[in-house]
């Protein structure tokens, strides 16, 4: 299985830097970038796309694309029904 590459994307012009999003990600993949007070998306490729982040920004701000190619399960593996 490849390496998923999901996409977890801030807009920076609706982000009201309130936080939410970063201490909503259980796993760190949101960092904290205090001099800008905006949230910085360190490892997209380890993101679970449990979608707190996105469930509870407060201004529609984030968003949680996932690699959907990354996890289609291989044919090969797929039982004769
Ligand atoms: S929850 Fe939304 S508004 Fe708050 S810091 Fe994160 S992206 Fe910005
Ligand atoms: S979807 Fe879940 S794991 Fe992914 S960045 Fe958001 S809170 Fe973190």
């Amino acid at each position: 299985m490849s390496r998923a590459m999901n996409r977890i994307i801030v807009n920076k012009d609706l982000c009201i830097g309130c936080q939410i999003c970063f201490k909503a990600c259980f796993i760190d993949i949101i960092k904290w970038d205090k001099e800008n007070r905006k949230p910085i998306i360190k490892y997209p490729e380890e993101c679970v796309q449990c979608g707190f982040c996105e469930l509870n920004c407060p201004k529609g701000a984030i968003k949680v694309e996932p690699d959907y190619d990354a996890y289609v399960f291989p044919r090969e593996h797929i039982c004769d029904m």
